[in-house]
């Protein structure tokens, strides 16, 4: 895999008709994931202003500042043929940026992590532009992966998976859930990660919370215990999994919550396919959910794009008319909690694909009773 491969060169172009399209002047893009995709350059969020400047007529450019020079040429941005401008400390970056945009430019795009006080700076200096989220025109792009893009997703799921797989190394009845937390992070970046996003341990009556993160309670011997995690590996694409497991002998309800909630998500990914809306494929999930009567206990949206960002489009959520198209990742996560007592999540990366859905996610879904 070449960065070549992740950051094709009519990234660009395709960005630049994208924006024509929607009628922006420009697109201003920052440190983030927007900046990462178009150019290959994992750039640092600091205060000076580092911006990929895309005129819709005219070259695009790359500002950064004099000293993030060197690293910007070194990233796969050095190779797409774009002007890398360093500016010196005693100058005002935001000037050069509209000096260089061409004149009555009416409306230009930012990206829409942008920080406020960087969107501001451009405001006061291009008084008369108007501004709009570069994410309407970049989303439509980044919602559909590419085959290199994919590919980096299945190094990203089999990576968390191989997390799952180690679980039982570190769960167990007498410790505390920041203690299993902390061992989870470090094998989450020893097993092809580089940097942990998130790790949930919901052990007990917090298994009911799906945003529980890590707490000093104790798990106790049957409790059950939802673990989702996620990192980002070295080519920027994100995991996120979720698996259960009870340590010691489930209760009967537990696993009758269990078997309800397996029955849905597996319902969900075998229906993935070209075409079917994303309300629909929540529906699916929640019909099962609900003619078991757990209904009221499945409380949020069925799952969440994925790739440069953990959250992106599409969002698989009721209202949502979307058909899904080949290259769509997303995660398919149903969950039921049952509010003071336990709950459940299941979750797995799935990618659209031409014949149906492929699980990024191969662990067994089965309930992990530990001893
Ligand atoms: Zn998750
Ligand atoms: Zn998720």
């Amino acid at each position: 895999m070449t960065p070549t491969d992740l950051y094709p060169a009519d990234r660009l172009e395709r960005a630049r008709e994208a924006a024509a399209d929607a009628g922006l002047g420009a697109l201003l893009i920052s440190p983030g994931a927007d900046l990462r995709y178009l150019t290959g350059y994992h750039a640092l969020p600091l205060e000076r202003l580092t911006c990929l400047v895309l005129p819709v007529e005219g070259e695009p450019f790359l500002l950064v500042p004099e000293l993030e020079r060197p690293a910007a040429l070194a990233s796969p941005a050095g190779n797409l043929g774009i002007e890398i401008t360093g500016w010196a400390e005693t100058e005002d970056p935001y000037a050069l940026v509209a000096a260089r945009l061409p004149a009555g430019t009416a409306r230009v795009g930012v990206d829409n992590h942008m920080w406020a006080e960087k969107v501001v700076a451009f405001r006061t200096v291009l008084p008369d532009t108007d501004q709009a989220l570069a994410g309407e025109v970049l989303g439509g792009l980044r919602i559909r992966k590419t085959g290199a893009e994919a590919e980096a997703l299945r190094r990203a799921g089999a990576a968390i998976d191989r997390v799952h797989a180690r679980m039982g190394e570190w769960l167990r009845a007498g410790r505390t859930e920041r203690e299993v937390g902390r061992d989870i992070a470090e094998a989450i970046v020893t097993e092809g990660h580089v940097r942990v996003d998130f790790v949930i341990v919901g052990s007990g009556p917090h298994s009911a919370s799906p945003h529980h993160e890590l707490s000093d309670r104790v798990i106790l011997p049957g409790d059950p215990v939802v673990v989702d995690i996620g990192g980002t590996t070295e080519d920027g694409y994100c995991s996120d999994s979720t698996r259960d497991y009870v340590v010691g002998e489930p209760s009967a309800e537990y696993r009758r919550l269990y078997e309800v909630l397996l029955t849905a998500q597996r319902a969900q990914t075998d229906a993935v396919r070209p075409g079917i809306t994303a309300e629909r494929l929540d529906a699916i999930g929640r019909d099962v959910i609900a003619d078991a009567g757990f209904g009221p206990h499945f409380i949020h949206r069925t799952g969440h794009g994925i790739g440069l960002e953990t959250h992106e489009e599409p969002y698989i959520v009721a209202g949502s008319a979307l058909p899904l198209e080949p290259g769509m990742a997303f995660s398919v996560e149903p969950g039921i909690y049952l509010p003071d007592r336990f709950g459940a999540r299941i979750e797995d990366i799935v990618i659209c694909t031409d014949d149906g859905g492929e699980r990024l996610n191969r662990i067994s879904r089965e309930l992990v009773v530990l001893p």
